[in-house]
């Protein structure tokens, strides 16, 4: 099939400006070099530490942040080529979900308002026609459809989340990257929240990128894997593979975090040394050889090049 949506380069530095004249003293290296591929109705996790740039990617990739450097050819047209109303009628192509969807959520906005909007910004149908999509879009979430008329204070964590996914659905968009829908809810609503996103997925035929800091979060929705660190691909393989052989120091690291069902197959916990580096100030060769119980002295100097070492599973590190 043809990709939904191919990542070539993508990078995003930041300036850091300072003085009177706020010159640009330096950059804050938040996504440097990201590639990949997603088909539709695909699944990609994308993991690591908060600081490791994968929101900024995220973000990068709607064009809600200008990336810096590289490619983000949706269906076959780079976004970031795109003129300002080129981009809006893109947009509804591609959706958000935030992480805190309490405060994506204006409080003064009933839910009606709040999921009709992007209809009226996009001169979608009437208002009659408009109401009758909210309401089947809150029967979709699991959501009465009498809550149209509630407000933000009114629902729960779980119930909050809901609205903001029936809020990304309203375009009927392709892709929706969802940027650690479920990290601020409770453990027994997160797997509802889940299981509502892979339904969705099947019914409506989307693509995700779900974005998390939890590998354990990703593993059943997501039908690949990639770990960053500072900026960087770690590692990318399917969601079996990685679990199976994570090939990449980091990712056993962060494995080695993620409990098993099974006590027999109990893994070493392995304790990263060290703090996250600034990414104003990365490491030089490989980012990952400041915490790394395996560096050696090449990685001190040479930045590993991202090389499949498998098929189809993908690694940055000189151990390969
Ligand atoms: Fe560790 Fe070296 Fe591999 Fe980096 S390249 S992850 S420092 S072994
Ligand atoms: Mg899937």
């Amino acid at each position: 099939g043809t990709p939904l949506l191919q990542v070539e380069g993508l990078k995003k530095y930041f300036p850091i400006k300072r003085g009177v004249f706020r010159h640009t003293v330096g950059h804050v290296r938040a996504v440097d070099g990201v590639d990949f591929t997603l088909y539709p109705g695909e699944t990609l996790g994308v993991v690591g530490e908060s600081g490791c740039g994968k929101s900024t990617m995220g973000r990068s990739v709607l064009r809600l942040l200008e990336p810096s450097a590289g490619k983000v050819i949706f269906e076959g047209k780079d976004v970031t080529k795109l003129s300002k109303s080129q981009m809006r009628a893109m947009r509804r192509e591609m959706q958000l979900v935030f992480q805190d969807p309490y405060a994506s959520l204006n409080p003064r906005n009933s839910v009606a308002q709040t999921l009709m909007e992007p209809m009226q910004i996009h001169h979608i149908g009437n208002r009659s026609s408009q109401i009758e999509r909210v309401r089947s879009l809150l029967d979709r979430v699991g959501l009465d459809p009498e809550y149209a008329s509630r407000y933000p204070h009114e629902f729960s964590g779980g119930q909050r989340q809901r609205i903001g996914i029936a809020r990304a659905l309203t375009l009927n968009p392709k892709l929706i990257i969802l940027d650690e829908p479920v990290a601020a809810l409770d453990v027994s609503v997160q797997s509802q929240v889940l299981n509502l996103l892979e339904d969705l997925q099947t019914d409506f035929n989307l693509t995700y990128i779900f974005v998390a800091h939890d590998l354990s979060v990703v593993r059943h929705i997501s039908d690949r894997i990639m770990v960053m660190y500072l900026g960087n691909m770690a590692e990318s393989a399917t969601s079996d593979d990685l679990f199976d052989d994570p090939l990449h120091p980091y990712t056993q690291a962060l494995l080695s975090a993620v409990p098993v069902p099974d006590p027999d197959a109990k893994r070493e916990r392995i304790i990263l040394q060290g703090d996250l580096p600034s990414p104003a100030n990365p490491p030089t060769g490989c980012p990952f050889h400041t915490r790394c119980p395996m560096a050696m002295d090449i990685c001190k100097r040479e930045k590993p090049v991202w090389k499949e070492v498998k098929p189809n599973h993908q690694v940055a590190c000189h151990l390969y």
